[in-house]
């Protein structure tokens, strides 16, 4: 029957969702040079099959001027949008299993995280980015599913800027009535939209963008200083068996991870870097407590972690793609962007060796 043709997919899923071992995989993706810097020297010496990738510093000589880092796999500048998410994919599937997942888009201003998450012209399906192909996936798999499981999809968008969540998605902009069964994040406020198809999706997103700049004088300088969370709340009730099962997939946009200099940073942008320093080493100490097994996982310490509390550790699934800009300019920036990345890699290893 339909049923048990699910309950085999099911199998075969869970058993992708489990070669995904460790707590977090990490990917790291190098951007390519704008057209007019094509002829500029790249600070990506070379980018090995196992995810190895060597950072020369070409004003340096001898064995300093180069470093190797390790993640589970690096993309090259030629990388399309499709095999950025091909690996993600049994991820984004395992939601619809009742798994909680988490994406998180890492690096300084200006290293592609947009690109990665959401892409650049959301009127070309090819170059859509990670977010609307996981609504995508899982919008077909629950209509291939719906003769055994009836799925109710409901999603939030919120925005943390310093440390206060700023709502582009509110009941007040949008005329909803909500019957749906779907339990949203714990955000006062945080508006939880029902969907039915990417297409709902793309729409409300441009809902979003349109609140976001009123009132907003600098929005450019305020997105790259502000973490972007949409979360996407799946419920599936199986028909034969009335069970219930529930997942949750957080796709977000990291604030831009580069050091402010503190000489030089006064007034909101020393304000705004504080609250950005301090939410990312919050989710970096989160992440080393879980691979720790600490009995108190510190998720409290900033708006980011909690709001991620429930797809962080225990059962969920975390990927974080880290970004990095070639150019000589960026040497500085790439090098603390890796060396975070290899933090959040290492944790990888360890909690899958204390599994063994
Ligand atoms: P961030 O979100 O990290 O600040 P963006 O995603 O806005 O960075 O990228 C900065 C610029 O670089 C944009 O113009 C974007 O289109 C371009 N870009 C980033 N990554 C790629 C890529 N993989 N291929 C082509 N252009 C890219």
């Amino acid at each position: 029957s339909s049923y048990h043709k699910v309950l085999e997919e099911n199998r075969i899923l869970y058993n992708q969702v489990l070669d995904l071992k460790g707590a977090i995989r990490v990917y790291c993706r190098v951007r390519p040079f704008s057209p007019g810097q094509s002829n500029e020297q790249s600070t990506v010496d070379y980018i090995g099959e196992n995810g190895n990738i060597m950072i020369v510093n070409p004003l340096k000589q001898g064995k300093d001027a180069r470093r190797v880092f390790s993640f589970n796999k690096v993309f090259a500048t030629s990388a399309t949008q499709e095999q950025i998410y091909a690996d993600t994919k049994p991820l984004v599937r395992s939601v619809l299993d009742g798994y909680n997942a988490c994406i998180f888009a890492y690096g300084q201003t200006g290293s592609g995280k947009t690109y990665t998450m959401s892409g650049p012209d959301l009127k070309t399906e090819e170059t859509w980015g990670v977010n609307y192909r996981a609504l995508r996936d899982l919008f077909h798999i629950s209509k291939e599913r719906a003769t055994a499981i009836k799925y109710e999809v409901g999603v939030q968008m919120i925005e943390i800027y310093n440390e206060q969540y700023v709502h582009s998605l509110t009941r007040y902009t949008l005329d909803i009535r909500n019957n749906s069964q779907l339990n949203g994040l714990n955000v006062p406020d945080a508006c939880l939209v029902p969907v039915n198809c990417t297409q709902d999706v793309l729409d409300l997103m441009e809902i979003g963008q349109r609140n976001r700049a009123v009132g907003a004088t600098a929005l450019n300088v305020r997105s790259s200083r502000s973490h972007s969370v949409l979360t996407v709340h799946v419920r599936g009730k199986e028909i034969e068996s009335n069970s219930v099962l529930k997942g949750c997939l957080h796709l977000v946009d990291l604030a831009g991870s580069e050091r402010v200099d503190k000489s030089e940073a006064v007034g909101e942008r020393l304000k705004e870097a504080q609250h950005i320093n301090k939410s990312l080493s919050a989710l970096g100490d989160v992440i080393s407590a879980l691979a720790q097994k600490s009995p108190h996982i510190p998720y409290r310490n900033s708006k980011l972690t909690q709001v991620l509390q429930d797809s962080l550790g225990g059962h969920a699934k975390t990927l974080m793609f880290v970004h990095i800009n070639p150019e000589i300019n960026s040497l500085g920036e790439t090098i603390s962007t890796l060396k975070f990345a290899e933090r959040v890699a290492s944790i990888e290893l360890g909690a899958a060796q204390s599994n063994k």
